[in-house]
């Protein structure tokens, strides 16, 4: 049986302070083999990189997001490459634009987001980003930056329109499918998800502690979850959970090329 990854998790979150072990071990049990807990806030980074450390099948990523862009953080790659040196950190973000909440204005997201496609191209380490009601600035700023030379990454959570994941992919990057794909409002994404995202582009994750998928919605997500969220896209894409959970577990190592593949199987023995 494959093991899954959730490729998007926030397990430094007060969410998790009380019951972290539990966490893992049930993570473990539901057959998901390994986790890359994610960067927020440059001032809360020494505790995610601690759960990274921690665990030997949790990697880290380091980064700014969107809503944090406000919060001056000095705007430079070089800050963000510096964290790059440790063997559990693995990616830059999560990074990108969300014009859903504008939690920051817009000029310093796009700042931001810079800032980290720069520190992509300088490490080859792959970005992880997040857009929300942001398609065409993500466009753009993306195919501009990456006319300064190559880097990659996936768009984490996708929840966007059919014309952001065909753009997103002819540039390369990944799709990471949340538990919202299961929700019933999600029509439109499950219909994008089935014709338009090829098996070898596709991620999963679960954002938890947030975006718990049926038939948990509501309560707390966890890495565990990730299960339901592979079966609903097994389902969409017309394949066996065992192919899906070996296709998406397969890209993310050659995504992700820094994680030793090592990682997952420690966690199965
Ligand atoms: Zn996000
Ligand atoms: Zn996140």
């Amino acid at each position: 049986v494959t093991l899954l990854v959730d490729s998007h998790c926030h397990l430094d979150f007060p969410d998790f302070a009380e019951d972290l072990d539990g966490v893992v071990s049930r993570a473990g049990a539901a057959g998901v083999g390994l986790m890359l807990t994610i960067g927020t806030k440059l001032h809360a980074f020494p505790t995610v990189r601690g759960v990274a450390e921690r665990f030997p099948n949790i990697y880290c990523s380091v980064g700014v997001h969107p809503h944090e862009a406000e919060n001056d953080w000095g705007y430079a790659a070089e800050t963000l490459i510096a964290e790059t040196h440790h063997p559990k950190v693995v990616a830059i973000g999560e990074t990108g634009l969300d014009y859903f909440y504008d939690h920051s204005p817009r000029e310093l997201q796009q700042k931001s987001f810079r800032a980290h496609c720069d520190a992509s191209r300088r490490t080859g380490l792959p970005m992880v980003i997040h857009t929300r009601d942001a398609d065409d600035d993500t466009i753009s700023l993306l195919e501009s930056e990456l006319a300064h030379g190559p880097f990659t990454g996936v768009i984490h959570c996708f929840t966007g329109t059919r014309r952001l994941a065909e753009a997103c992919l002819a540039m390369g990057f990944y799709i990471s499918i949340s538990g919202i794909i299961t929700f019933k409002s999600a029509a439109d994404l499950k219909q994008t998800v089935a014709e338009a995202v090829p098996l070898e582009k596709l991620l999963v994750e679960t954002d938890s502690p947030y975006l718990a998928p049926i038939p948990h919605r509501g309560k707390r997500n966890e890495p565990a979850f990730t299960r339901k969220t592979a079966e609903c896209v097994a389902g969409l894409k017309g394949v066996s959970i065992e192919a899906l959970a070996e296709a998406t577990t397969a890209n993310f190592f050659t995504l992700f090329n820094k994680v030793p593949r090592t990682a997952l199987l420690e966690q199965a023995a």
